[in-house]
């Protein structure tokens, strides 16, 4: 049986015994030794997969504290901004808790899985002529006036979920020199900076960002940001102070890598290590191969969000099927081929 993570650690999160909670078993997900990769390049590293959250990426950890919060607060409706992982992510959590779910994303942006769960689970979605940061300004715009919960990572609560895969990796892996991880919103390595602190832990965080939306990187916000990775096409993180902080204060570093870095690396995972990851979560595994980890030993990638997220993107990469008559002659000349 899978226990969701506010009873995990109900002890280390901001929710008390008779609290309500709204849980999908969330979290505790596997942390994936990657041989090859390791070999590559020169160090123990893990994958730690939070595409199988869920609904299939890490933002479930912070949604099943948002959202539950949200319920004990006793509102009705939930809304959030998203390049498209926590509009699913919102939509189910409100689907199973009864309440009423509008997401705000970016117009023909949004992976096609993600657009799917989010209206399968009942959201109302809403596609902005604009991008992910507009779209952020609006909705905090609009809970200022109605009484809907905001469920973006600029609500606590989902910091304090997301923290709790700090607490995994500790636990199952001890003391790690480097973790390695996409940076958009920059809530997620913030909140792996806190839980690893909650635990005595001080790896230093390396956070990638893709070079066509890099405002970290330039240290100054990008208007239009562009890149495959469709998740962390932000140009104006909300959390920006406090994930330069995590980087500074642990002496790990924010680069940029390029779409075809990105690619190169979402490729390697699925075709030599077997892990099917969406285009942003290779940004960490991509920053690893092409800039290291400072020479760390034993390194944590976070893969953010499952590769069935985005088949389009994954289509383009690959090869065709191969057609075949039925006849055995043909299937043979087909397999043997
Ligand atoms: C949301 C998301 C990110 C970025 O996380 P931030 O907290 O916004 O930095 C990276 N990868 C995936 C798959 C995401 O859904």
């Amino acid at each position: 049986m899978s226990v969701g993570l506010i009873e995990r650690y109900r002890d280390r999160l901001p929710f008390a015994a008779d609290d309500p909670v709204v849980t999908l078993g969330e979290g505790s997900t596997p942390l994936i030794h990657a041989p090859t990769l390791s070999d590559r390049v020169g160090a123990e590293v893990w994958i730690k997969f939070e595409g199988l959250n869920p609904t299939g990426s890490f933002k479930d950890r912070g949604m099943t504290c948002a959202v539950s919060a949200a319920v004990r607060e006793g509102a009705e409706a939930v809304i959030c901004a998203s390049t498209g992982n926590t509009s699913a992510s919102a939509a189910a959590y409100a689907a199973r808790a009864g309440l009423r779910c509008v997401v705000i994303v970016p117009e023909g942006r949004i992976a096609t899985g993600k657009l799917a769960q989010a209206l399968m689970h009942g959201a109302r979605v809403i596609a902005l002529n604009g991008n992910f940061d507009e779209a952020l300004k609006l909705v905090r715009e609009v809970v200022d006036r109605h009484p809907i919960a905001l469920v973006n990572s600029v609500n606590r609560y989902r910091l304090e979920g997301q923290k709790t895969a700090a607490f995994e990796i500790f636990e199952q892996l001890g003391a790690i020199d480097a973790l390695c991880i996409p940076v958009g919103n920059a809530g997620n390595i913030t909140a792996y900076w806190k839980g690893f602190n909650e635990v005595d832990q001080k790896p230093a965080m390396f956070g990638f960002q893709a070079a066509g939306a890099a405002p970290l990187v330039e240290g100054a916000p990008v208007a239009n940001p562009q890149t495959v990775a469709t998740a962390i096409r932000i140009g104006n993180p909300a959390r920006w102070e406090e994930a330069m902080n995590a980087m500074t204060s642990s002496h790990g570093a924010v680069r940029a890598v390029t779409d075809a870095q990105i690619l190169d690396a979402y490729r390697f995972l699925a075709s030599r290590e077997g892990v099917f990851v969406e285009p942003a979560s290779a940004a960490s595994v991509a920053g690893l191969m092409v800039h290291g980890a400072g020479g760390a030993e034993r390194v944590v990638c976070v893969c953010t969000g499952h590769g069935l997220k985005d088949p389009d993107t994954a289509l383009d990469q690959v090869g065709g099927v191969l057609p075949c008559e039925p006849t055995l002659t043909a299937v043979e000349s087909a397999v043997l081929g």
